[in-house]
């Protein structure tokens, strides 16, 4: 066990990291620190070629204190797949694709919420609450099942059934409420006491963060042990992409890499964009998004807690943020499919369609090393296909 303490991010002060926390006095998100001294003494990229292929294989970075008694599916260690006809229909030569599509449950929320169930249950929690627009309530779903957890899911109404149904599949209960996620937020924060929920909303726990970030250790894995020089992520909540910057913070200190980073390019609907508003804006935190709509289910969130930490990190990785249409989005969805045999979810179009224009406009050359995140499949959206 290497987890030292728990950091707001802030105002910097600690949290005892063996009690069960959401925010900090401050409202923010609370960091994971570690004792990365001594994990690097074992945690060095020429020790991890017999281990476990899931995302565990990070674990001395990673919250769990006892390996024996994990909740796990297998989370993590996704293909790094070249799009190799992406040269002839896009002239770009080096696009990669991160395919989070085979994670259990059909998106990289298993990351997330693997980590923080885990976190949870060796904290004594038993009882969840989550706040989703779609893939987030079936992986707590399904880590409660696994665990014997009771999962109390909260979504709004309109989301596409197949989300409801995985849910409810695994025994979760399941809450469709008329709004949109930040309002099944609301729900969840005025009925968590009374019931003894434990809230598992992004950014509001932890661990979910700790999930996520394994994304980037397994980047510089995938490399040979480098970093690509581009990645663009469909930005909804910012987990990953937080997830990813602190992962790459934490790989400096183990002496993994330089100072060198990736271009962190955030991707939102064009229905939804808080970010990329406050990006162009140069402002620090994203408004309230008025009116959300999009077909990418993991994009409409209207306001995010760690929206800060996002647009530091893009500013920080001389990075940028653009919203495309939903059109472009399923166009490019379908692109994916065409030419990688990969079935995306829209949000993994979206980042397609956003490395296009940003090619057009010479933010990204056609040899640099560029990599796509398609973080879901496009199985539970067959509606948005169809249309
Ligand atoms: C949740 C989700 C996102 C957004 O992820 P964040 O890390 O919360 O920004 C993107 N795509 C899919 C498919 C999702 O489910």
């Amino acid at each position: 066990m290497y987890l030292s303490h728990l950091e707001c991010s802030k105002t910097g002060k600690t949290y005892n990291a063996s009690e069960v926390h959401n925010l900090s006095e401050a409202g923010a998100p609370l960091l994971a620190r570690y004792d990365v001294d001594r994990a690097a003494q074992t945690l060095k990229p020429v020790n991890l070629k017999g281990r476990r292929t899931d995302m565990w294989r990070y674990h001395e970075m990673m919250p769990q204190r006892d390996l024996n008694t994990l909740t796990t599916l297998a989370e993590g260690g996704t293909p790094l797949r070249k799009a190799v006809r992406f040269k002839e229909a896009y002239g770009m030569e080096n696009v990669f694709i991160k395919d989070e599509s085979v994670n259990p449950t059909g998106s990289f929320k298993a990351r997330g919420l693997s980590a923080a169930v885990n976190a949870a249950l060796e904290r004594g929690v038993t009882k969840f609450a989550i706040p989703t627009a779609g893939n987030a309530g079936g992986a707590l779903a399904a880590y409660a099942a696994l665990a014997g957890a009771e999962a109390n899911i909260f979504m709004p109404k309109d989301t596409p059934a197949a989300f409801r149904i995985e849910c409810q599949s695994a025994g979760a209960e399941v809450v469709l409420i008329d709004g949109l996620i930040s309002d099944c937020g609301k729900r969840v924060g005025e009925l968590k006491e009374k019931n003894g929920w434990f809230d598992v909303s992004t950014l509001k726990e932890p661990y979910r963060l700790e999930g996520k970030k394994t994304m980037g250790y397994e980047l510089f894995e995938q490399f040979d042990g480098s970093l690509p020089e581009v990645i663009l992520y469909p930005t909804g909540g910012g987990t990953g992409l937080i997830g990813m910057w602190k992962a790459f913070d934490e790989m400096e200190q183990l002496g993994w890499i330089g100072s060198e980073r990736p271009r962190m390019i955030s991707v939102q609907a064009a229905g939804c964009a808080p970010v990329v508003k406050a990006w162009e804006a140069g402002a620090e935190k994203a408004e309230y998004w008025n009116g959300a709509h999009t077909c990418a289910s993991g994009l409409r969130v209207p306001a995010a807690v760690g929206d800060f930490l996002m647009l530091r990190a893009i500013r920080e990785s001389n990075g940028s943020a653009i919203a495309v249409t939903d059109d472009e989005m399923m166009h490019f969805s379908n692109e994916i499919a065409r030419l990688t045999g990969i079935f995306p979810a829209p949000e993994g179009g979206a980042v397609l369609a956003a490395m296009l224009k940003l090619k057009e406009k010479g933010d990204i050359a056609s040899d640099e090393r560029v990599v796509l995140f398609n973080t879901g499949s496009g199985y539970k959206y067959l509606e948005a296909f169809q249309r």
